[in-house]
């Protein structure tokens, strides 16, 4: 099918297109890599009167690593991600995920500000943002807001953008030299959004106890979901198989998954178990000085 007929704006200064959207509001969608906006236009579940396009504005493309964190520009591919040795060094997590998402035609043009914007609850992008406490940087004629991910990820498909703000870009903390991260997924062929995600993140003190840890979930509850009560077990305690598996048995009790053809509510509950306690045991591995 094809989209219903819209308006097409391709800016190229960012005021110009913050002017826009102020303009036009809710009468207009923001257009970054397309990779799930242009298929939904196509089913006609979205029908957005009006395109702005973003990506011929400059300076949004940039993986930067300053003042403890790792900032990622609106226009960064999350193929730019996978090849960044800044993110290597700077985020596990963050390192781990990459090449998970999707193919390489969808990472080409997708974006990871544009996921975090769509927050698809099968999106990967949201649960090592939710894992790794990281702040959401948004712009409009009225200034910025820099949000922490918890509160900008509200439900489904919704996040605290207005219409008339852009994400500009997503900062990660940086994990230190005591730090470490994984993502675990779970897909049925290459390319597939995940029947089960799994992030994790882990800083040590310097007497080897969890300092603070993250864990958080895709595709098996409503939306990407942190589990704080895992984290809070996880806090002040000297790492252990028995600890990891008691998160993990949390992190399967907290998730809400569905049956469906990519199996059984049962068996994804099972699966967010081991994954928790496989990647807080990488985390933990690269944390410790394993390889990163
Ligand atoms: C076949 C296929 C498989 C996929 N598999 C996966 C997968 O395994 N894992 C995964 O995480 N994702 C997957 N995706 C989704 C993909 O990662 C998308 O790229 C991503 O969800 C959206 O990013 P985008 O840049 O393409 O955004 P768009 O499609 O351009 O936009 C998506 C939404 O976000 C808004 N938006 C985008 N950028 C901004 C911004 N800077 N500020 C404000 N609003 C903005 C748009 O207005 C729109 O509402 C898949 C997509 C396809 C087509």
């Amino acid at each position: 099918m094809y989209p219903s007929k819209f308006d097409y704006l391709a800016p190229t200064t960012l005021d110009e297109a913050l002017g826009v959207l102020a303009a036009k509001g809710p009468a207009i969608k923001v257009l970054a890599g397309g990779q799930s906006l242009v298929p939904m236009m196509k089913l006609r579940l979205a029908n957005p009167p009006a395109l702005l396009d973003i990506n011929r504005l400059p300076g949004l493309d940039f993986i930067e690593d300053s003042n403890g964190h790792l900032r990622i520009g609106a226009l960064v591919r999350h193929n730019d991600v996978v090849k960044s040795d800044a993110v290597k060094t700077a985020n596990h997590t963050v390192a781990a995920a990459a090449p998970w998402v999707s193919d390489p035609i969808v990472r080409n043009l997708g974006t990871v500000c544009g996921s975090l914007a769509h927050h698809d609850p099968e999106g990967d992008w949201a649960s090592v943002m939710l894992a790794t406490g990281a702040e959401v940087v948004l712009k409009s004629t009225q200034g910025e807001r820099v949000l922490p991910i918890t509160d900008f990820c509200v439900d489904m498909f919704q996040t605290l953008c207005r219409p008339d703000e852009l994400v500009t870009e997503v900062r990660v903390k940086k994990h230190s030299a005591r730090g470490g991260g994984d993502y675990q997924k779970l897909e049925r062929k290459v390319g597939d959004y995940a029947t089960v995600g799994v992030a994790t993140s882990i800083e040590l003190d310097e007497h080897g106890r969890i300092a603070s840890a993250g864990i958080a979930l895709t595709s098996v509850y409503a939306h990407n979901l942190k589990v704080a009560d895992a984290e809070i077990l996880l806090k002040g305690k000297q790492p252990s198989a028995e600890l990891f598996q008691e998160a993990g048995a949390i992190a399967g009790a907290a998730c809400d998954p569905a049956d469906d053809h990519r199996g059984s509510a049962a068996y994804k509950r099972h699966v967010v178990g081991v994954f928790t306690e496989r990647g807080l045991t990488r985390s933990l591995e690269i944390a410790q000085g394993g390889q990163s």
